[in-house]
């Protein structure tokens, strides 16, 4: 027997990491353990959205992840015979720090998230997978395996990061309806000869699905993704056999890129699935990321959701134990998250169906439509309002939560369209004499008070750690702002009153 922690972790991937670095950052003591027996296996997302990014700044890794990205992709999209150059480096969205596409592999993304709980004094424990878990009146009981051996850990909370076969759903006894996709996704890390365009994402789509050859590759300089049909039953999730070279030439061939493969390595088939657990809380057990939520990789989905649930949840983990409203601050994850998921489920599987579908209509349609689409391609890539809409719903920047049982309003309505459970922009402010960003003053753990220029100095109840006040200069009115760890509003009021203690009590600060 170990002695107890306040979060067991299940599952090192993107989201594991990021849950155990959030709630290290406010205070829990965490474990986290994976089943595989080292931390280095291939990438499969490619793309960070820019929510992601401001989440996770805060936790003190964005400048990191940005340092190895490629935030300003040369794109060419392929459309029949013509060829169509976009640019994403530099989009018309002026509240967030990161108005660009980010290319990025998710092997960087684990490799920085898991240095910086290293830093935290977490090291992610390999080779130790889930047995049985007991949730009991006491906590949670969990029995982890590791070299022939197993070891009981008492937890406060576990977290189920453990991906699409989740243990920890299983025991939960939380349902997974949904179906598996019909086609399959190939990936490979190529060499190529040919006349591709290096550095630049090429991207085509044609009557045989989709085919991505981006400048991503690991050990070879280029990483495939194509979408084809499968041919077997494949089980969804789990990375499938390699691919002969002959087959990936036949995809390269088909998309109508002149390259040819000169070496592989690395290859796999993925089966998809489009799946939502039916809970994300069955007593003190919780899931996130792809245990809770499976879909397509189109429009690069999965990691950023994944990553931003466990920034919704690691800090109510770690505030549960000061919390004088524990079940409406752990209810409220699932209120929050769960209906973000089923909206991304229904966009995904609409843009894989346009992307990817193999029946004769969707095929024919792609074929003949992608020609039609080139002449337009350049007139509405310059319709900037446009792009910025698109990628806004892409990177998640207008998910807000406001019917959460967590987001109130104080006795005095504040002006401004900022309401609780809104995403807090970053917008210019005023703060200690100079201009600057607001997220540039969010970007530390915890939660943060945003006073309006003439509201009282002396604010009630603030007696975290973990709290931080501001008083902006440049927000006129006698109100306030609370601001919770992962960056949405959770309280507002025209007035510093009794229901902002409330309201910080309920999140334990
Ligand atoms: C082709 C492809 C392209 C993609 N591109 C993108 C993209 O561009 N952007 C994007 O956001 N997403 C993308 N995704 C999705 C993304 O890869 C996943 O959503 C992401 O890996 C989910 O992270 P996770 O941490 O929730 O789960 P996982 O990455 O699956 O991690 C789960 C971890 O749990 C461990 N585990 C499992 N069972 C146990 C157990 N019993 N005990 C202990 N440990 C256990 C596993 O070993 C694993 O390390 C793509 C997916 C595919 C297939």
């Amino acid at each position: 027997m170990s002695p107890p922690v306040d979060v067991l972790v299940v599952g090192a991937g993107p989201t594991g990491l990021a849950l155990a670095l959030q709630a290290a950052a406010h205070g829990a003591r965490v474990r986290v353990v994976d089943a595989r027996l080292q931390p280095r296996r291939p990438s499969r997302a490619m793309i960070v959205h820019a929510r992601t990014l401001e989440v996770l700044r805060p936790l003190g890794v964005t400048a990191d992840l940005l340092a190895r990205a490629d935030t300003s992709p040369a794109v060419e999209l392929h459309l029949g015979r013509s060829t169509v150059p976009v640019r994403l480096g530099d989009l018309a969205v002026p509240d967030t720090a990161f108005p660009h596409l980010t290319l990025l592999g998710q092997q960087q993304v684990e490799r920085v998230l898991a240095a910086a709980l290293a830093d935290r004094g977490v090291q992610v424990e390999w080779g130790t997978p889930l047995g049985t878990v007991a949730d009991g009146p006491d906590g949670v009981a969990a029995v982890l395996r590791r070299d022939g051996g197993s070891e009981v850990v008492h937890c406060a909370a576990l977290a189920g990061c453990d991906g699409v076969d989740s243990t920890v759903r299983a025991v939960a006894g939380i349902g997974w309806p949904g179906a598996r996709a019909r086609p399959e996704v190939v990936l490979a890390d190529v060499d190529l000869a040919g006349d591709l365009a290096a550095g630049t994402a090429h991207v085509v789509v044609g009557r045989g699905g989709l085919m991505m050859v981006v400048a991503l590759g690991e050990g070879a300089p280029w990483r495939m993704i194509a979408t084809r049909a499968a041919s077997d039953r494949l089980p969804p999730g789990t990375g499938g056999p390699p691919l002969p070279t002959r087959e990936l030439q036949d995809l390269l061939d088909g998309a109508g890129l002149s390259a040819r493969v000169t070496d592989v390595a690395w290859s796999s088939r993925i089966a998809l699935q489009h799946r939502l657990a039916t809970a994300y809380r069955a007593g003190r057990l919780f899931l996130a990321g792809d245990a809770a939520h499976a879909w397509s990789p189109a429009g690069g989905q999965g990691m950023n959701t994944g990553i931003q649930d466990a920034t919704a949840l690691g800090w109510r983990l770690a505030a549960v134990a000061t919390s004088t409203a524990p079940e409406v601050l752990l209810d409220s994850y699932e209120a929050e998250r769960r209906p973000v998921a089923a909206a991304m489920l229904a966009l995904t599987r609409l843009l894989f169906w346009g992307e990817s579908a193999t029946d004769p209509v969707a095929a024919t349609l792609r074929g003949s439509l992608a020609p039609l689409a080139a002449p337009l391609a350049p007139w509405v890539l310059a319709r900037r309002r446009l792009v910025a809409r698109g990628f806004r719903v892409l990177a998640q920047l207008d998910t807000g939560y406001r019917g959460s049982p967590l987001a109130r309003t104080g006795s005095t309505p504040r002006s401004g369209r900022l309401r609780p459970g809104d995403r807090v922009p970053d917008a210019s402010v005023r703060c200690q004499g100079r201009d600057m960003r607001l997220h540039e003053l969010l970007a530390r753990p915890g939660v943060h008070l945003l006073l309006d220029r003439d509201a009282p100095d002396h604010v009630p109840s603030v007696v975290g750690r973990l709290v931080h006040v501001h008083r902006l200069a440049s927000s006129p009115g006698r109100g306030v702002v609370a601001v919770r760890p992962d960056g949405h509003a959770g309280f507002t009021s025209g007035a510093v009153d009794a229901e902002l203690s409330w309201w910080l009590a309920a999140v334990g600060a």
